[in-house]
């Protein structure tokens, strides 16, 4: 996949993320003690929150074109679509969405993964189709 954006660089928080990330595979935070499943920028639980394996499929929630670069990085890309992807943990994740066919709430979404040049791995959302 072509480079997107600015590169994403990691931190002692977020490392285990992207370098799963860098493996094509999606981890998220769990809880020890409840059991529940977060989106990756949550930090406390009830207990403590382990880096754990997700299925990486998910509906999607929502999207949006985007016509307006955030960043000179993305202004080559426009337009482009952002969406929120329920996964099938639970969490919402919020993705660059590719891939052939028209949106629709709902519609199957895999989580896979850019590796740019530049900068850390991160997921993307592929359309699976109605
Ligand atoms: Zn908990």
């Amino acid at each position: 996949m072509t480079a997107f954006g600015p590169p994403i660089e990691s931190d002692a928080a977020t490392a285990p993320f992207f370098a799963a990330a860098a493996r094509d595979e999606l981890v998220l935070p769990r809880c020890a003690s409840c059991g529940g499943w977060y989106p990756p920028e949550v930090t406390i639980c009830c207990g403590a929150l382990e880096w754990a394996a997700a299925a990486g499929h998910g509906i999607l929630v929502t999207w949006a074109v985007v016509h307006t670069a955030p960043h000179p990085a993305f202004a080559s890309l426009l337009p482009f679509r952002t969406a929120l992807v329920e996964l099938a943990e639970g969490p919402w994740l919020q993705v660059r969405l590719v891939g052939p066919g028209e949106p629709a709430a709902g519609c199957p979404v895999r989580i896979t993964f850019a590796h740019p040049a530049e900068g850390a791995s991160y997921p993307v959302g592929t359309l699976e189709g109605p």
